[in-house]
């Protein structure tokens, strides 16, 4: 059973920046992978994916 977050995912989710901490609403139809950051560039991550607790756990460590 998937974790759930304290803040309100929605329908659409929020895809996030891993270099600068970007946060922007998921666009539909585009994987946040396929997103770049409008600060930086980075490819995005969908938050609460994978990757993105991956790097949770990085930063809590
Ligand atoms: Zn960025």
């Amino acid at each position: 059973m998937p974790q759930q977050r304290p803040h309100n995912m929605g329908a659409g989710g929020t895809c996030i920046c891993p270099k600068c901490d970007y946060h922007g609403a998921h666009r539909n139809g585009v994987p946040c992978q396929d997103d770049h950051c409008p600060n930086c560039g980075a490819k995005l991550l969908r938050e609460g994916s994978y990757h993105d607790q991956l790097l949770q756990q990085k930063r809590q460590h």
